[in-house]
Protein backbone atom coordinates (compact mmCIF):
# COMPACT_ATOMS: atom_id res chain seq x y z
CA UNK A 1 0.00 0.00 0.00
CA UNK A 2 1.50 3.48 -1.06
CA UNK A 3 -0.35 6.63 0.11
CA UNK A 4 0.68 9.92 -2.37
CA UNK A 5 -0.70 13.37 -1.73
CA UNK A 6 -1.35 15.96 -4.61
CA UNK A 7 -2.25 19.78 -4.51
CA UNK A 8 -2.91 20.21 -8.68
CA UNK A 9 -4.11 18.24 -10.81
CA UNK A 10 -0.67 18.32 -12.75
CA UNK A 11 0.76 16.25 -9.85
CA UNK A 12 -2.28 13.38 -10.12
CA UNK A 13 -1.53 13.15 -13.55
CA UNK A 14 2.25 12.67 -12.98
CA UNK A 15 1.46 9.90 -10.47
CA UNK A 16 -0.79 7.78 -13.20
CA UNK A 17 2.02 8.80 -15.80
CA UNK A 18 4.50 6.99 -13.84
CA UNK A 19 2.34 4.03 -12.99
CA UNK A 20 1.95 3.42 -16.82
CA UNK A 21 5.45 3.74 -17.60
CA UNK A 22 5.56 0.15 -15.42
CA UNK A 23 2.47 -0.93 -16.23
CA UNK A 24 2.52 -4.27 -17.84
CA UNK A 25 -0.19 -6.41 -20.05
CA UNK A 26 -3.22 -8.16 -17.96
CA UNK A 27 -3.40 -5.25 -15.13
CA UNK A 28 -6.44 -4.18 -14.23
CA UNK A 29 -6.43 -0.78 -12.18
CA UNK A 30 -9.34 0.48 -10.58
CA UNK A 31 -10.30 3.87 -9.84
CA UNK A 32 -12.70 4.55 -6.84
CA UNK A 33 -13.40 8.12 -5.51
CA UNK A 34 -16.39 10.67 -5.91
CA UNK A 35 -16.83 12.52 -8.96
CA UNK A 36 -14.89 15.19 -9.54
CA UNK A 37 -11.87 13.79 -7.73
CA UNK A 38 -9.50 13.35 -10.53
CA UNK A 39 -10.31 10.02 -11.93
CA UNK A 40 -10.39 10.83 -15.39
CA UNK A 41 -7.18 13.59 -14.43
CA UNK A 42 -4.99 10.43 -13.31
CA UNK A 43 -6.34 8.50 -16.16
CA UNK A 44 -5.20 10.81 -18.82
CA UNK A 45 -1.99 10.65 -17.38
CA UNK A 46 -2.06 7.05 -17.55
CA UNK A 47 -2.66 7.54 -20.75
CA UNK A 48 0.19 9.91 -21.70
CA UNK A 49 2.49 7.12 -19.87
CA UNK A 50 1.51 4.85 -22.04
CA UNK A 51 2.30 6.50 -25.41
CA UNK A 52 -1.32 7.84 -26.07
CA UNK A 53 -1.67 11.20 -27.46
CA UNK A 54 -5.54 10.91 -28.05
CA UNK A 55 -7.57 13.44 -25.77
CA UNK A 56 -8.97 11.08 -23.29
CA UNK A 57 -12.34 11.95 -21.65
CA UNK A 58 -14.61 9.63 -19.21
CA UNK A 59 -16.33 6.92 -21.64
CA UNK A 60 -19.42 7.86 -19.31
CA UNK A 61 -22.01 7.24 -22.13
CA UNK A 62 -20.01 4.33 -23.87
CA UNK A 63 -18.63 2.89 -20.73
CA UNK A 64 -15.86 1.34 -22.17
CA UNK A 65 -13.05 3.44 -24.76
CA UNK A 66 -10.25 1.65 -26.25
CA UNK A 67 -7.13 3.49 -27.02
CA UNK A 68 -4.58 1.68 -29.34
CA UNK A 69 -1.90 3.94 -30.34
CA UNK A 70 0.21 2.89 -26.84
CA UNK A 71 2.80 0.48 -26.19
CA UNK A 72 -0.29 -1.61 -25.13
CA UNK A 73 -3.95 -1.38 -26.24
CA UNK A 74 -5.61 0.62 -23.21
CA UNK A 75 -9.30 -0.13 -21.96
CA UNK A 76 -10.54 3.08 -20.10
CA UNK A 77 -14.20 2.23 -18.38
CA UNK A 78 -16.38 4.23 -16.57
CA UNK A 79 -18.86 2.23 -15.17
CA UNK A 80 -20.70 5.25 -12.94
CA UNK A 81 -24.25 5.04 -15.20
CA UNK A 82 -24.20 0.62 -15.57
CA UNK A 83 -27.29 -0.25 -14.31
CA UNK A 84 -26.74 -3.81 -14.22
CA UNK A 85 -23.27 -5.53 -13.87
CA UNK A 86 -24.71 -8.38 -16.27
CA UNK A 87 -24.21 -4.92 -19.07
CA UNK A 88 -20.36 -5.29 -18.68
CA UNK A 89 -20.71 -9.16 -20.35
CA UNK A 90 -22.51 -7.17 -23.27
CA UNK A 91 -19.71 -4.97 -23.43
CA UNK A 92 -17.22 -7.94 -23.65
CA UNK A 93 -15.12 -7.04 -20.51
CA UNK A 94 -13.79 -10.26 -20.13
CA UNK A 95 -11.75 -10.10 -24.00
CA UNK A 96 -10.30 -6.71 -22.08
CA UNK A 97 -9.55 -7.96 -18.09
CA UNK A 98 -7.66 -10.91 -20.06
CA UNK A 99 -6.29 -9.37 -23.08
CA UNK A 100 -2.98 -8.17 -23.38
CA UNK A 101 -3.69 -4.95 -22.79
CA UNK A 102 -3.83 -2.82 -19.52
CA UNK A 103 -7.64 -1.85 -18.10
CA UNK A 104 -8.38 0.89 -16.14
CA UNK A 105 -11.72 1.25 -14.33
CA UNK A 106 -13.30 4.42 -13.20
CA UNK A 107 -16.00 3.60 -10.56
CA UNK A 108 -14.16 0.01 -9.83
CA UNK A 109 -16.42 -0.21 -7.12
CA UNK A 110 -20.01 -0.62 -8.23
CA UNK A 111 -18.75 -3.90 -10.40
CA UNK A 112 -16.81 -4.87 -8.00
CA UNK A 113 -17.82 -8.96 -7.96
CA UNK A 114 -16.28 -9.30 -11.29
CA UNK A 115 -12.82 -7.78 -10.93
CA UNK A 116 -10.21 -9.92 -9.96
CA UNK A 117 -7.82 -10.22 -6.87
CA UNK A 118 -4.97 -9.27 -9.04
CA UNK A 119 -6.13 -6.13 -9.57
CA UNK A 120 -4.70 -2.32 -8.41
CA UNK A 121 -6.88 -0.74 -6.44
CA UNK A 122 -6.43 3.37 -6.29
CA UNK A 123 -8.39 5.68 -4.42
CA UNK A 124 -8.83 9.40 -4.30
CA UNK A 125 -9.96 11.55 -1.41
CA UNK A 126 -10.65 14.94 -0.76
CA UNK A 127 -10.10 16.53 2.15
CA UNK A 128 -12.28 19.92 2.72
CA UNK A 129 -10.10 21.27 5.40
CA UNK A 130 -6.57 20.89 3.50
CA UNK A 131 -7.76 23.34 0.39
CA UNK A 132 -9.98 22.52 -2.88
CA UNK A 133 -7.07 20.86 -4.52
CA UNK A 134 -5.76 18.73 -1.82
CA UNK A 135 -6.14 14.59 -2.74
CA UNK A 136 -5.04 12.28 -1.26
CA UNK A 137 -3.79 9.05 -3.37
CA UNK A 138 -3.73 5.38 -2.23
CA UNK A 139 -2.48 2.92 -4.42
CA UNK A 140 -2.85 -1.16 -3.19
CA UNK A 141 -4.13 -4.47 -4.09
P1 LIG B 1 -13.56 12.31 -11.86
O1 LIG B 1 -13.14 11.60 -13.10
O2 LIG B 1 -13.06 11.66 -10.60
O3 LIG B 1 -15.04 12.57 -11.78
P2 LIG B 1 -12.13 14.52 -13.05
O4 LIG B 1 -10.76 13.97 -13.22
O5 LIG B 1 -13.00 14.57 -14.26
O6 LIG B 1 -12.86 13.74 -11.85
O7 LIG B 1 -12.07 16.00 -12.47
C1 LIG B 1 -11.23 16.37 -11.40
C2 LIG B 1 -11.28 17.87 -11.25
O8 LIG B 1 -10.60 18.27 -10.07
C3 LIG B 1 -10.61 18.57 -12.43
O9 LIG B 1 -11.35 19.73 -12.73
C4 LIG B 1 -9.24 18.93 -11.85
O10 LIG B 1 -8.69 20.10 -12.46
C5 LIG B 1 -9.59 19.22 -10.40
N1 LIG B 1 -8.48 19.05 -9.45
C6 LIG B 1 -8.08 19.97 -8.54
N2 LIG B 1 -7.05 19.54 -7.82
C7 LIG B 1 -6.76 18.29 -8.26
C8 LIG B 1 -5.79 17.32 -7.89
N3 LIG B 1 -4.90 17.52 -6.87
N4 LIG B 1 -5.77 16.16 -8.56
C9 LIG B 1 -6.67 15.93 -9.54
N5 LIG B 1 -7.62 16.79 -9.95
C10 LIG B 1 -7.68 17.97 -9.32
MG1 LIG C 1 -14.22 10.68 -14.66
Amino acid sequence: MEIKYTRRPEETYEIGKKLAESASPGQIYCLNGDLGVGKTVFTQGFASGLGILDPVNSPTFTILQEYDEGRMPLYHFDVYRIGDVEEMDEIGYEDCFYGDGVCLIEWAGLIEEIIPKTAIWVTIEKDPEKGMDYRKITIGS
